[in-house]
């Protein structure tokens, strides 16, 4: 409950609790609001103060209205922007987790507050992955696993473009290599910690070694608006139901979920119509949904989900791996010639040149050190991909995580590391086209 705290009661509980400082076991001052942003002075003169930007989002903002004549003068639309920005956080830690500058690329997209359906949005209704909405946050339970078509119909999630975009965070951490089980969308719209501009607020947390931490922020960004909740279909049915009951009982009970009770509304109080409107011309605001992701702390968790510690056969070695997928994974494939000679590396040579060409990042490993140990490095490194040249004809490509091998002829080689990388083909796709290559001493 701490983030939900108003100073006032933040310092009423540390006294309450007797808190000090935890090495000093001094008593604590109470608490204060602070400018996270940073301070610095423009021009020769120095005496113009500026502040560095606490996100990237205000350049597409003061754009606003060319961005919107490029998009032909129609919503919804996005721009991206990725950059440094600057927070004067109390405590920077953790390496990359809490740092003052960072990297960070957010996203704005622009819809219509009165429509936020997401044309896209069945694409991941059906996704489903561990949520932590304010009711369970409240009432001090653990997040559970819930549809994320089913969050938004509930209401749980604001809308379908909100969701939309939760739903797109979590394929893409996935498929960058976080692990689906250590991925929460959790609410961060409890009173206080919610921004003043947000109508809903969620992040996206990974579990790591320092706990779950907030990577991405997906915020929709608008001042709370009935009407955009009116038209979505279940709340019109509601409507219709509760017009019918007031006219039937005069009044209805309706459930006030902020105030967490029923009240009665009577037929004096409200009127519920459906009406036809002609409009010219409709001036509104746009609102704006954004997923802000920060990019140290997404790199930092994907390193530690795809670590693993890997023993040799006769479990008297240990190898530190690293399972990038391959269509992140930085370097795609390494070459090895088996041997020191010239046909060998003229061959390594004409592949290296075509996977140059197919844009495939590599690296070549002319050592003469043994195949085990070149193949243990470039699996420390994370590359999925080894292909070792021992002919002049045909080469064999090694899977990383399998360790198996396949044998390709080497004009045939690059094309098929370009399908296995860009994610057209799976290697048990290309295992199954191509002969397998029995070497299992190899990597022993
Ligand atoms: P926010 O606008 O506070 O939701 O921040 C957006 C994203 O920036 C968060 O989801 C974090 O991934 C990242 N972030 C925020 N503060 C820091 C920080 N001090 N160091 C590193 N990353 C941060």
């Amino acid at each position: 409950m701490l983030d939900d705290f108003s100073s006032e009661e933040m310092g009423s509980k540390i006294k309450e609790y007797g808190i000090t400082a935890p090495d000093t076991k001094n008593p604590l001052s109470d608490p204060y609001p602070f400018n996270l942003m940073f301070q610095t002075s423009i021009g020769p003169s120095g005496v113009s103060p500026g502040f560095m930007r606490p996100e990237t989002a205000q350049g597409i903002f003061v754009n606003f209205k060319d961005l919107y004549y490029y998009n032909g003068n129609k919503l919804p639309f996005a721009a991206a922007q990725i950059g440094q920005a600057f927070r004067n956080e109390i405590s920077p830690r953790q390496g990359l987790l809490r740092v003052r500058e960072f990297t960070l690329a957010e996203i704005e997209h622009f819809v219509d507050p009165q429509d936020k359906s997401h044309r896209k949005f069945p694409e991941v209704a059906n996704l489903e992955f561990l949520m932590f909405p304010r009711e369970l946050q409240v009432s001090g339970q653990s997040a559970k696993k819930m549809v994320l078509g089913e969050a938004v119909s509930k209401g749980t999630i604001n809308n379908e473009t909100l969701g939309y975009f939760i739903g797109r965070v979590y394929i893409f951490l996935t498929s960058l290599g976080i692990d689906k089980e250590r991925f929460a969308g959790s609410v961060s719209n409890l009173a206080n910690e919610m921004a003043h501009y947000a109508a809903d607020c969620w992040d996206a947390e990974i579990e790591c070694s320092y706990g779950w931490i907030e990577c991405v922020g997906i915020a929709d960004r608008s001042a709370y608006d009935l009407r955009a909740h009116m038209v979505r279909p279940w709340m019109k049915k509601k409507l219709w139901k509760m017009k019918a009951n007031l006219e039937s009982k005069g009044e209805v009970e309706f459930n006030v979920c902020t105030l967490g009770k029923n009240v009665t509304i009577t037929n004096k109080m409200v009127t519920i119509k459906k009406e036809k409107k002609k409009e010219h011309q409709r001036v509104f605001t746009p609102s704006v949904i954004e997923p802000s992701f920060g990019i140290g702390r997404i790199i930092y968790c994907l390193y530690e989900h795809s670590f693993y510690t890997r023993q040799s056969k006769g479990g008297d070695e240990q190898l530190n791996v690293f399972r990038f997928p391959p269509l992140v994974a930085p370097i795609k494939c390494t070459v090895f010639p088996l041997v020191q000679n010239q046909q060998y590396e003229e061959v390594a040579a004409q592949i290296v040149k075509s996977l140059a060409a197919a844009g495939i990042s590599h690296k070549i490993d002319t050592t003469g050190t043994s195949i085990g140990k070149r193949y243990a490095r470039t699996d420390e490194l994370g590359v999925p991909f080894a292909i070792t040249v021992d002919s002049e004809n045909s080469v064999t490509v090694r899977e990383r995580d399998s360790k198996q091998q396949i044998r390709v002829n080497v004009n045939e080689v690059s094309s098929v590391i370009k399908e296995v990388t860009d994610g057209q083909s799976t290697w048990a796709d290309v295992q199954w086209r191509y002969p397998s290559h029995s070497s299992a001493s190899a990597d022993e």
